[in-house]
């Protein structure tokens, strides 16, 4: 139901727009529905395009309110983040701010209505906008800027078929530039278009106000290349076609341009006539703008003529209206800066949001970097605080973490295990005998061949010195005594002769298996500790149990 309304009023807005140049009461009584309709059902989107084509129609009857409307039109539509329907209602802005005096203003409108249409690739309001944009550097004496975006407007209006546009811009190229050959192949283009455009669309409304463009363009490079009696055969023609659409604007520009053609030629009493009977349509019709704008050209030529008296009065005229039309009350101007104000302020919020999403970015990037390389850091510590240095086992504390942890798994469930102490033997002598970095060499390569020999739940590390401690996992006596032999039988073969030539190498071991009586993992490591010297006390090279001494003792 809402989406039908919705489109409705689309629909009389698109319409509205379309028409508003050719037939602009019938397009404000148009977009006046569009905008009840939407008013009723919350549509802030038909609003503001409605606002949007209510300005456009009636600029020329009550510019302040056009400028109030076009203002709220941008507003709304903005904040829909509708940039491509926001974009169209800059020219009026534009109008506005050249009518009432203020260059500088209407340059921006105009900067900001292309720059929006660009973005949002609104090609017929980006035609419009270099359009107006040339025409009024033209009027600024800036024939060169002017040229550049008569040349986008038409190139615009190409691309969407556009042949009002298109026949304006190339109208006031072939006036301008008449003598480039660039001009006669865009003049050829234009004919071709021509064709193909009315080839398309017979009797259509759009088709009549294009072929009257045309027909303008044509009479003004007709003249302008001194076809005098084609120029005036198309502005007949175009004439023609007007009255019998009803397209009194189109009809106005047409003698506009033709009395400009007449003042080049020194015509200048029929340009007057033609100036004064303008004036009089324009007054009738209610156009001030327009009004204001002919008598300039009016008072123009009444003092080349030297008619001085009539020039004073024109101008005089001009004055009063042009200061009417710049007495855009408060209401308005207020408007005026807020709006600038907003979408400004919508502009900087933007590109403030861009900002703090990128630098949020670098931030989340760094402190990820942070985070990972402190895991890693964490990691190395961990390793380093449980790595003994010298031989890259665990080191005494892990060995005894790990034989808590046992002693745990043991209370819980059962599992046995067993502890292995293991000591070189006469180390003193291999230091004393073939130094200190030997005796370090030793202890890694009984290091690495204990870690070779051993399953990957057991733990393998240094307790200190030349003393190394084994904690078999899940393992009983049995199963101890048969690693250590396993063990003790590769220490004998372990390759030494290139540091200790005369092989004086040996351990002595004492194991233990845990009890209940055990009440911590030290008094199992302690009871291995005193097998071990028991071992040293057998003559060494051999290992002792903790249960042998036990049933010894027994
Ligand atoms: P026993 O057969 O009774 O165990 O005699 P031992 O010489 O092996 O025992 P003792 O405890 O008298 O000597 C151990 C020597 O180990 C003394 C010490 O200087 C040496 N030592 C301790 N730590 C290191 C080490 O990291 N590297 C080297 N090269 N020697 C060490
Ligand atoms: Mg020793
Ligand atoms: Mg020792």
């Amino acid at each position: 139901m809402g989406s039908d309304l919705h489109k409705h009023i689309d629909g009389l807005n698109a319409q509205a727009y379309l028409i508003r140049n050719a037939s602009s009461g019938e397009a404000g009584s148009l977009a006046e529905e569009a905008l009840r309709l939407s008013e009723e059902a919350h549509y802030k989107r038909g609003i503001g395009c409605a606002l949007r084509t209510l300005a456009a129609a009636r600029a020329s009857v009550c510019l302040t309110s056009a400028y109030a409307n076009a203002v709220k039109s941008i507003e709304i539509l903005l904040a829909e983040g509708d940039v491509y329907e926001a974009c169209s209602a800059y020219p009026v802005l534009f109008i506005y701010y050249a009518n009432t005096g203020r260059t500088e203003m209407a340059y921006l409108a105009l900067e900001k209505c292309l720059e929006l249409a660009t973005q949002s690739g609104n090609r017929y309001v980006e035609a419009i906008g270099a359009y107006n944009l040339g025409s009024f550097q033209l009027q600024n004496h800036e024939g060169e800027k002017a040229r550049v975006n008569f040349r986008s407007a038409v190139s615009a209006a190409l691309s969407i078929r556009n042949l009002t546009i298109f026949g304006l811009a190339m109208g006031e190229l072939a006036t301008l530039f008449a003598d480039g050959k660039e001009e006669f192949f865009d003049y050829a283009q234009l004919m071709a278009v021509k064709e193909d455009h009315y080839g398309n669309n017979v009797g259509g409304f759009v088709c009549g106000a294009g072929h009257v463009q045309v027909l303008r363009a044509q009479f003004i490079y007709l003249m302008a290349t001194g076809d005098r009696a084609g120029g005036v055969r198309a502005y007949r023609q175009g004439r023609q076609l007007c009255k019998s659409t009803g397209n009194t604007r189109e009809y106005l520009r047409a003698m506009t341009s033709r009395a400009e053609c007449f003042v080049r030629s020194g015509e200048l009493v029929r340009a007057k006539n033609l100036l004064t009977n303008h004036v009089k349509v324009l007054k009738a019709a209610g156009h001030q703008l327009g009004e204001h704008e002919v008598l300039l050209r009016l008072a123009n030529v009444e003092e080349q003529l030297g008619n001085f008296q009539a020039a004073y009065q024109n101008l005089m005229e001009h004055c009063r209206i042009k200061e009417t039309l710049a007495c855009a009350d408060s209401e308005a101007r207020h408007r005026e800066l807020e709006v600038l104000y907003r979408t400004n302020q919508l502009a900087e919020q933007a590109t403030l949001a861009k900002l703090q999403a990128e630098s949020l970015t670098v931030v989340n990037e760094q402190l990820h970097t942070a985070l990972e390389r402190q895991t890693e850091l964490q990691k190395e510590l961990m390793r380093l605080a449980s790595t003994d240095e010298l031989t890259g086992a665990v080191n005494r504390r892990q060995i005894v973490n790990d034989g808590i942890l046992e002693m745990e798994r043991y209370r819980h469930t059962g599992a046995p295990f067993s502890v292995t102490v293991i000591d070189v033997d006469h180390f003193k002598v291999i230091n004393d005998t073939f130094g200190h970095a030997t005796g370090d060499e030793v202890l890694r390569r009984l290091t690495k061949c204990c870690q070779s020999l051993l399953r990957r739940f057991d733990v393998f590390g240094r307790l200190g010195g030349e003393e190394f401690c084994i904690v078999h996992h899940d393992t009983d006596m049995a199963g101890a005594i048969q690693a250590v032999n396993r063990l003790m039988k590769a220490i004998e073969v372990m390759f030494m002769a290139d540091i200790l030539p005369d092989r004086q190498f040996s351990v002595s071991i004492g194991i233990a298996e845990v009890h209940d009586h055990d009440a911590s993992f030290y008094d199992v490591l302690h009871l291995a500790d005193m097998a071990l010297y028991e071992a040293k006390r057998a003559g060494r090279n051999t290992f002792r149990t903790a249960q042998s001494r036990t049933l010894e003792a027994a």
